[in-house]
């Protein structure tokens, strides 16, 4: 094993006894790694806003302003705080998640209800440029988390939604298949991901396009929330994508968290 890290100690004994303990700390590193660029990425994640938003009040109090100029500011100011709101909340979200190490519960959602606030909240974001398309092909009810799985729902569609230009459509389905999974998918006409990023997209942090999930708003953090609540549903996370023609992402739960 080329990077296998050992751990090598020795313990010495009165009575010239010795002990060589080895351990394997190739996973301990590993953990190690991860963490230290995650406190890295956060650091930066907060102080791009922070510095911004002190350029602005800088200028502010140097320079006296008409009201239409302060207007402005305040409201790239506020857009800056709200940055930061939304990565501290799905940090907090991420963090809750990762300590809870118990199934999702079992309690019945109503897909009805849930497709219904998750197109209100598209139409919303959208400020009514896309066409969406919501539909429910199946009665069956889900069974878990009533308010991880509006997270992980609202995720996808959001994502739809910021990725796919204004002229794009957006589409949500709940079905149940053949074999009695359920499927909750979401298919959009944006850029879709080139299938070399698809392995990694659910890494806190990773992004296809730096910039351009900036200028949409989003953390970095939202497919790794999703991927989380979907471990604790036992659902998997099914991507499918064409650069040029759009994205499916398909959250699958199994059959035992179907229910009629
Ligand atoms: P972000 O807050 O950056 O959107 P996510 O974890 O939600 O973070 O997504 C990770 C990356 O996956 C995004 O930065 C984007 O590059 C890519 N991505 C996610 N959803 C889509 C989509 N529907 N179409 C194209 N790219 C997407």
């Amino acid at each position: 094993a080329a990077n296998l890290s050992l751990l090598l100690q020795t313990f010495s004994f009165g009575d010239k006894r010795h002990l060589l303990l080895v351990q394997d700390v190739t996973d301990l590193q590993k953990a190690d790694a991860m963490r230290r660029d995650f406190v890295a990425n956060v650091s930066h994640e907060m102080r791009t806003p922070i510095t911004v938003l002190m350029g602005f009040l800088e200028t502010m109090q140097s320079i006296d302003l008409d009201k239409s100029q302060r207007d402005q500011y305040c409201e790239l100011m506020m857009s800056q705080a709200q940055r930061m709101k939304s990565l501290v909340e799905d940090l907090l979200t991420l963090a809750n998640l990762e300590a809870n190490t118990l199934p999702a519960p079992m309690q019945a959602i109503k897909l009805e209800a849930v497709m219904a606030l998750l197109k209100n909240d598209a139409e919303a974001l959208s400020q009514g440029h896309h066409t969406f398309n919501f539909d429910l092909e199946s009665p069956k009810n889900l069974m878990g988390d009533e308010r991880e799985i509006l997270s992980a729902f609202s995720n996808l569609v959001s994502n739809a939604v910021r990725y796919t230009p204004d002229v794009g459509s957006v589409s949500a389905k709940w079905s149940v298949n053949a074999e009695g999974q359920g499927d909750f998918s979401v298919t959009d006409t944006g850029p879709g991901i080139a299938s070399e990023h698809l392995s990694r997209l659910t890494e806190r942090f990773y992004r296809v396009d730096r910039s351009r999930s900036r200028d949409t708003g989003g953390t970095g953090l939202g497919l790794a929330i999703v991927k989380h609540i979907a471990n604790r549903h036992q659902a998997q996370l099914i991507i499918e994508s064409t650069p040029g023609i759009g994205s499916t992402f398909t959250l699958r739960f199994p059959k035992e968290r179907i229910a009629s």
